[in-house]
């Protein structure tokens, strides 16, 4: 992410203030989807399927891994996106790249052990789930003054702003890193960031809006009979089946009702 900076003013250690963050998420969260879409054009370009003079020429296997990870970072870019304006159209990027790797490449199901491991993304990215870890945070402290966020002077949902580099904390009051492009010279505007360093998993669960937007569940099995029973015939381990989600027109998020 990349905030906005200014040369430094202010050598205290009362940041000033910068206003509401309001905006700072909402630039975050432009610039983080726009990162994952230029990594899933980038992987379909080298996977030969946009741009012209197909640069590199890479095998049938290694294009369609490339592929293949080119809808992942679709699918990340959907969950980033999620419930935001951007949200339609990373879904019908989405669709139309998974329908291009489809015609492509296919999206093949193996049936082993009587039961098929679907994990095509875009199939995946259209059930509206998450991951959601229920923790006891035992030790946190603000990234911007290294204080417990309950002691320290610094307000969630304001700006501030916040010198970098890692000199004085051990870690960039920015990014969090000790070895980065921030400088001690200049501000950056930021909101109020809390790092947990402890913490207990009381349980996980599965929910409609998991409070990372991206633990997602990447992977699951189905029994065979379940699917021998929707297309009425018998498939032996080692029947090849092909998924069609991804390439039929989209019917649409499904949004199961879990919270
Ligand atoms: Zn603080
Ligand atoms: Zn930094
Ligand atoms: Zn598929
Ligand atoms: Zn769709």
């Amino acid at each position: 992410v990349e905030y906005e900076s200014r040369p430094r003013a202010n050598f205290t250690h009362d940041f000033e203030q910068a206003g509401d963050a309001h905006d700072i998420f909402a630039a975050s969260l432009v610039w983080n989807v726009a990162e994952h879409l230029k990594l899933a054009r980038d992987e379909l370009q080298t996977a030969g399927l946009i741009g012209l003079g197909h640069p590199t020429k890479t095998g049938w296997m290694a294009a369609n891994h490339r592929a293949r990870m080119s809808l992942q970072h679709f699918r990340t870019a959907l969950d980033l996106a999620e419930d935001s304006h951007l949200e339609d159209s990373v879904h019908a990027l989405m669709d139309k790249a998974g329908a291009w790797v489809r015609r492509t490449f296919g999206c093949v199901l193996v049936v082993k052990n009587a039961c098929v491991e679907i994990n095509c993304p875009v199939k995946l990215g259209h059930t509206r789930i998450g991951i959601s870890a229920g923790i006891r945070v035992k030790k946190r402290h603000c990234q911007l003054c290294g204080l417990d966020p309950s002691e320290c002077p610094h307000m969630p949902g304001v700006g501030y702003w916040v010198p970098g580099g890692s000199e004085e904390l051990g870690w960039c009051r920015i990014c969090g890193g000790d070895d980065c492009t921030h400088l001690a010279t200049f501000e950056y505007r930021v909101p109020l960031m809390t790092v947990v360093t402890e913490a207990e998993i009381d349980e996980i669960s599965i929910v409609a809006k998991p409070a990372m937007k991206v633990t997602r569940i990447t992977g699951f099995t189905q029994p065979v009979d379940e699917i021998e029973e929707v297309l009425g015939r018998q498939m032996p381990d080692g029947t090849v089946l092909s998924c069609n989600s991804c390439l039929l027109p989209c019917e649409g998020l499904i949004r199961p009702e879990l919270d």
